[in-house]
């Protein structure tokens, strides 16, 4: 059997954490079977759908990685074939017309609430006569169509990740509506969510359907439509749905959740798919948690999803990502570090390419994230920098004036320094004042930066050297300290 898997996004939002997800179990399927993945838009819903979540859903989608065979289908453009399925169950007698108003439906609903029983259709109008149904027509109602469901059958599949389950058609909620009532010249209204899925599973070849959990009773329905339209079940797997740190699911309460929010906070696309893949998978060998999609693709399957749901995990995230950033080579960080300083402010295009590739070496093992770069690397671009209570402390310590004043003094009688300069300047300084190295090398760190942690003294030197700030910077200091 050739596999043939899809993503079907409704275009009511920007692309969801939970869908991306979604699509990256199929990719990773569709890559292991050499199979194909398909892209399908369910726009039906004319009044939450928009043209830019369809574009949102696809840039998502490209910038994962995660390239589709065929498509996008548009459920918009493949309505008639709804009406056609529609037709045929009612012309074997497996759906019907149903008159019911909202009014009645809902007291309906009260009726049974108030009984204790749970809600669902009572299945009314199912067997109305030709005279019952004239009738109501008469009266101007436009009726939905109703699929029928056995009530007494129990429907059971073998899924791929939960194993065998099983669904009684009692708990379908009663014959289920796959048409809305007709408002225009089509002999039935716009097709529902289910009828429209399984024609287009049908109709495009879908081998194995792979989704969230939070469709299961959905599944039940449509194993009964397939019946009903005389095709092949596909083989169904539902995965763990992803859950927030309180065993929730993760929703817009948690921040963050479309694929475009991770990216805006800095993540990289390889790491997010990366992490993605993890919720819910492991790796064959499962202390292996860094790996390409590729590398994923090749060992994927998807007896190895877990059924229990997945935790977001930031920290977890976080940690895969900054992998990430420090394997990357100096050249491709620095591109994708530009757009953050320039956002930021950050005056870069005075800098030459070179010292900009120093800066991203020096600060890209203190990155999380692409925004950290920001906080991490403020220091070279500012024009000045304060001191901490802490640098004051160190700064204001015995010797420290004279340590700072014998340095200025070797800065100024060099051009540019190399590394050697800087690191015989210390220990000359070291040397002649007779105080301890880290102590000039906090002194320098402290006039220079303004703080007593950072990065590597001698490249943040260097750098500054290259920009002439190095001088300005023990210049203030000194005029801080020295009365
Ligand atoms: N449009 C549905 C959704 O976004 C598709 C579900 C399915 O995969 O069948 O949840």
């Amino acid at each position: 059997m050739s596999v043939r898997v899809r993503i079907a996004p409704s275009p009511t939002g920007n692309l969801h954490i939970g869908t991306a997800r979604t699509a990256v179990f199929n990719w990773l399927f569709a890559r292991h079977h050499s199979g194909t993945f398909v892209l399908r838009i369910e726009d039906t819903d004319a009044a939450r759908s928009r043209p830019e979540y369809t574009d949102n859903i696809k840039s998502g989608l490209e910038w994962l990685g995660l390239n589709w065979d065929e498509g996008p289908f548009f459920q918009t453009e493949r309505l008639a074939k709804y009406q056609q399925a529609v037709q045929t169950l009612i012309d074997n007698d497996l759906a019907y017309p149903c008159y019911c108003t909202p009014e009645e439906l809902e007291e309906m609903r009260e009726t049974q609430k108030a009984q204790g029983k749970a809600p669902g259709y009572d299945n009314r109008h199912r067997h109305l006569t030709p005279e019952e149904r004239q009738a109501f027509e008469a009266d101007g109602r436009k009726p939905v169509i109703r699929f029928k469901i056995d009530s007494d059958r129990n429907i059971v599949w073998q899924d791929s990740i939960r194993d065998t389950v099983s669904w009684q058609g009692s708990d379908l909620g009663g014959d289920m509506v796959i048409a809305r009532a007709a408002d225009d010249d089509q002999p039935y209204g716009q097709a529902l969510y289910n009828l429209a899925v399984v024609v287009d599973d049908i109709d495009m070849n879908i081998s194995h359907v792979i989704r969230g959990e939070d469709h299961i009773a959905n599944t039940a329905k449509q194993i009964l439509l397939y019946e009903a339209l005389g095709a092949e079940i596909p083989i169904f797997a539902h995965s763990p749905l992803i859950l927030n740190s309180e065993g929730r699911k993760l929703s817009k309460r948690d921040g963050v959740t479309s694929i475009d929010d991770f990216r805006k906070m800095g993540f990289l696309p390889e790491a997010l798919v990366n992490y993605m893949t993890l919720l819910g998978w492991t790796f064959p060998d499962s202390t292996q948690e860094i790996f390409t999609l590729e590398e994923a693709a090749k060992e994927f399957d998807l007896e190895r999803v877990n059924k229990a749901g997945a935790k977001f995990d930031w920290d977890k995230l976080d940690w895969i990502n900054s992998q990430y950033l420090h394997q990357m080579p100096a050249d491709k960080l620095t591109d994708l570090l530009i757009p953050y300083w320039q956002d930021a402010g950050y005056d870069v295009d005075s800098k030459d390419r070179s010292w900009l590739e120093t800066l991203t070496t020096l600060t890209a093992p203190t990155l999380n994230r692409l925004t950290d770069v920001i906080k991490e690397t403020s220091v070279f671009f500012a024009d000045s920098v304060e001191h901490t209570a802490e640098a004051m402390d160190l700064l204001t310590q015995e010797g420290v004036v004279a340590v700072v004043t014998e340095i200025i003094a070797g800065v100024n009688s060099a051009d540019t320094m190399t590394e050697e300069d800087t690191k015989a300047l210390i220990k000359q300084v070291t040397k002649s004042r007779k105080v301890k190295k880290g102590l000039v090398m906090r002194s320098l760190r402290a006039s220079l930066t303004g703080e007593l942690h950072g990065p590597d003294l001698t490249q943040t030197w260097l750098l500054l050297n290259k920009l002439g700030l190095d001088k300005a910077r023990l210049q203030k200091t000194l005029a801080k300290i020295a009365d």
